[in-house]
């Protein structure tokens, strides 16, 4: 996958943050941020983050009517960190959050409730609570949390304002490449299936029922979702918003929720799709949703966050098995669960730098990238060709800034590895920041219930 370098395909912003990515490689050796203590690090540039962020405003800028309400609520999941939310908001976007735990991030970085949506299929009714009470958005899943909400309004005290709430639907329209990505088949798990018999009589009863319904909310998949599918996805919700408020002979949906999904690009450095392509396919088959009827919410993460992150980890030890080279590296499951455990649906480009943070122009060699886990699996690449990779060389794990580093697995009770932010001048001197410090043996003991370790024996 790795052997044609698309670099003719590669913008003059691409090709920069590959440069910068290489400084902070060398930077992060010097600076002692990856040491034989503390092998593996999660490397996140925040002008890349910036860059993406602004595409992406830019993109249904263009599309958008004038005053067209947008709110771009970053999905959390996709990088759980509160210093790269708080970036975010400051570059005006919000939250998507589906657990206590990404709200109380959104709320830690400082992300407004207003500017936060609540997703997730098992929300409790604490949750739903706390989202009424503070003006979270909330895209309902099923009917039973509609019943749910129906009673939980009651409990709120007279004039109490309600946050635009929409039912999530699931417009059945198929699976992309990656079966577990793919949130729009005829059986998923999420949102209300359009096409069984009878959800659409029920979906429009349920609005007439409720005028305090005015949203919609569609995310048709993540990675391997082919744009057209993602298209069909919003097209078959903005069809329903129209015959909901026909029925209704008001605007009584105000806004739709395409949700995320855009695919990332890991087979080179080129970023694409683009946010702008996106947008552009949108409005030619959907171009009601940009006259500015309804406000806009998108709900992107992997697309924002992953061409700017990079896993930097040492190779303990080079060996061999079976004729096949092996560099056994700190960096795998623990790091990277999806490409470990669904190796054919999420590839990864990995980098060669010697022990000073410099390129390795040795010549290629087909080797394994194994991790620190004890299972025989653990291995981030197979018989890949690059160069020759030795004891004390550093790997980079390329494109990771979304769904890798920030979301670790925790086996054989490996620590979290520390995340640093870091930005590169022209003249190549790079500031790092720490996002997330390393995980601590003591706060792991914690974690592993330290305190109570006679629970089980005599007292
Ligand atoms: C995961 C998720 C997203 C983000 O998907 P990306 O592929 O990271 O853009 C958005 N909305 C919902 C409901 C999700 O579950």
């Amino acid at each position: 996958m790795n052997d044609t370098p698309h670099l003719h395909d590669d913008s003059p912003a691409d090709r920069a943050r590959a440069a910068r990515r290489d400084a902070a490689v060398a930077a992060a050796v010097r600076q002692g941020l990856v040491t034989a203590e503390q092998p593996v690090a999660g490397l996140l540039d925040t002008a890349a983050l910036r860059e993406a962020a602004g595409a992406l405003h830019a993109a249904f800028e263009e599309v958008a009517a004038p005053g067209q309400q947008v709110l771009h609520a970053f999905a959390v999941k996709a990088a759980p960190l509160v210093a790269v939310l708080r970036l975010l908001d400051e570059l005006g976007l919000g939250c998507e959050v589906a657990s206590p735990g990404e709200s109380a991030l959104a709320r830690a970085a400082g992300v407004a409730p207003q500017r936060t949506v609540l997703d997730s299929p098992a929300k409790t009714a604490e949750e739903l609570r706390e989202a009424l009470r503070l003006g979270v958005a909330i895209n309902v899943d099923n009917p039973q949390e509609l019943a749910r909400l129906d009673s939980l309004r009651g409990e709120l005290p007279s004039g109490h304002p309600l946050p635009p709430i929409g039912l999530r639907i699931n417009p059945q329209l198929g699976a992309g490449s990656i079966d577990a990505m793919s949130t729009a088949t005829a059986t998923s798990k999420f949102g209300v299936a359009l096409a069984d018999e009878g959800a659409r009589d029920w979906v429009l009863d349920a609005y007439r029922l409720r005028p305090w319904l005015n949203r919609l909310h569609v995310h048709t998949g993540s990675q391997g979702i082919p744009l057209s599918l993602m298209t069909e996805g919003v097209a078959a919700v903005y069809a329903l918003a129209e015959e909901i408020n026909a029925a209704a002979g008001r605007p009584q949906i105000t806004g739709i929720d395409i949700g995320g999904g855009l695919p990332v690009n890991f087979a080179s450095e080129r970023t694409a799709p683009t946010f702008a392509e996106y947008a552009r396919l949108l409005r030619e088959r959907t171009p009601g949703l940009f006259d500015g009827r309804y406000a806009l919410v998108t709900e992107f993460g992997r697309s924002l966050a992953a061409k700017a992150g990079t896993t930097l980890a040492r190779v303990e030890y080079v060996k061999s098995a079976g004729g096949r080279a092996i560099a056994v590296t700190h960096a795998g499951a623990q790091t990277a669960v999806r490409t470990v455990f669904a190796p054919e649906s999420w590839p990864l480009r990995i980098d060669a730098y010697d022990s000073s943070g410099l390129r390795k122009h040795e010549p290629d060699l087909a080797q394994d990238v194994a991790g620190p886990c004890c299972f025989a699996g653990d291995l981030v690449a197979r018989d890949r060709s690059m160069p020759a990779l030795a004891a004390d060389d550093l790997v980079a794990l390329l494109d990771t800034g979304a769904y890798y580093f920030s979301n670790p697995f925790s086996y054989n009770s490996l620590p979290r590895p520390a995340v640093y932010g870091y930005t590169a001048d022209e003249a190549g001197t790079v500031r790092f920041a720490t996002v997330r410090p390393p995980q601590s043996t003591a706060e792991l003991v914690a974690e592993s219930g330290g305190s109570c370790a006679g629970a089980l024996t005599a007292p």
